[in-house]
């Protein structure tokens, strides 16, 4: 089952949604952000339940 993740971009702090891949738990991911475009970095948590880190480049 598909999940949405929901975070706030560290660039200019409006809401993205990122499809949350059961495979890709654990590990990092990039997208860009949809209002901004400017690339996110998102450490994935291990397990559904825990929440991402996110950061911006050179954070
Ligand atoms: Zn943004």
């Amino acid at each position: 089952m598909m999940e949405i993740l929901e975070l706030d971009c560290p660039w200019c702090g409006e809401p993205n949604e990122l499809p949350l891949e059961p495979q890709e738990l654990g590990q990092q991911v990039l997208m860009d952000c949809r209002v901004c475009c400017r690339p996110i970095e998102i450490d994935l948590p291990d397990d559904a339940d825990g929440r991402p880190v996110v950061r911006g480049e050179g954070q």
